[in-house]
């Protein structure tokens, strides 16, 4: 086993809140333990296009408290070629980076096990991805914060449901996981939700419409995960339109408000303890592994985890939306 002497840390993929609070303390905690610290830009471009710079810990001031990233993010074409591969290795290898902590999702993880395997090459993956949908984490950064902002922008859209009793779809993020909307539905006391795990909601939702009306109920708020099979929240109402004239319909998407803001005390709390791991997790030879969440206890699981399977929606919490929808 080599000494690592020098890392280069990145955020990938899909942007979540936190993203900076995690850079900050891969940058401190790399410091501390006496490593030299490379910031890439853009993602797996920077590497490619040789865009990085060396850090320090006043790099890393004044960004705990900010959304976005200040590395930016990016998805990179280049990087799923063996020849871009070979040229951001031959850029890392020239600055003499010995190691890497990508910050991203599961797509940003896949490309670095390729990586890691490649070039032989320490990676250590942090989950930053407001879907929470990364098989062997029951927490990633920026999903905390995400799930804030739905409520909050759920609670006004009820103000105004409410005033003038109408049905709302809430369309909120998430592609091919509904924890989100679930989670946003139960905080939010959504009437129901729609989401891509489950295939029978429309049955559930036709149900509760009918129970509604006949319970003389006069506003609503259900919330859509954007990949239920439906289509979305617009393609939903229009159904409900066509299907149920007594109601008085209304669409909102959230959109990206969802991926912007402040960090929460939880996402920022749980990026510094990720950040600090992953850096200690270089430092004992470890790599090709994932930082996670279970059971709010650090966990490292090779790459190949985070892809293995789709992380399931609790049952428990799908059946408490029924429950307190009465
Ligand atoms: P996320 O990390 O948010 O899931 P993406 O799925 O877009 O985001 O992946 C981010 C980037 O990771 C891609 O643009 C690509 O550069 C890289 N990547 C993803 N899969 C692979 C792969 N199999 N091989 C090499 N690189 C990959």
């Amino acid at each position: 086993m080599t000494k690592i002497k020098t890392i280069g840390v990145l955020t990938s993929g899909g942007d979540s809140p936190g993203m900076n609070a995690a850079i900050r303390a891969v940058v401190r905690g790399a410091i501390y333990h006496g490593l030299e610290v490379y910031g890439i830009q853009r993602g797996y471009q920077g590497m490619v296009d040789n865009d990085m710079d060396k850090m320090e810990s006043h790099s890393v001031s004044n960004i705990i408290q900010l959304g976005g990233t200040i590395l930016k993010t990016a998805r990179c074409g280049d990087f799923m070629t063996f020849e871009g591969r070979q040229k951001a290795y031959n850029n890392l290898k020239q600055r003499g980076i010995d190691a890497l902590v990508v910050i991203g999702g599961d797509g940003s993880f896949a490309g670095a096990e390729e990586f890691g395997k490649e070039f032989d090459l320490p990676i250590v993956g942090i989950p930053g991805t407001i879907d929470n949908d990364i098989c062997g984490t029951e927490y990633t950064i920026g999903y905390d914060t995400a799930l804030n902002t739905v409520v909050e922008a759920v609670d006004k859209i009820r103000d105004t449901a409410s005033a003038h009793n109408r049905l709302f779809f809430i369309e909120v993020m998430g592609r091919n996981a509904g924890f989100l909307t679930l989670h946003g539905g139960i905080a939010t006391g959504a009437e129901a939700i729609m989401v891509p795990e489950l295939t029978n909601d429309y049955d559930m939702l036709e149900v509760f419409l009918q129970n509604a009306h006949k319970k003389h109920k006069t506003s609503s708020i259900v919330l859509v995960a954007e990949g239920d099979e439906i289509g979305g929240a617009l393609k939903l109402a229009d159904k409900v339109k066509k299907e149920h004239s007594e109601y008085d319909v209304r669409v909102t998407i959230l959109g990206h408000i969802q991926r912007g803001g402040s960090p929460t005390a939880r996402d920022r709390i749980n990026a510094g303890r990720m950040g600090v791991s992953a850096i200690e997790a270089l430092l004992k030879g470890e790599h090709g592994v994932m930082i996670g969440l279970m059971k709010d206890q650090i966990v490292h699981h090779p790459f190949s985890r985070s892809k293995k399977q789709k992380r399931p929606l609790d049952e428990k919490l799908l059946e408490l939306i029924g429950i307190l929808s009465i």
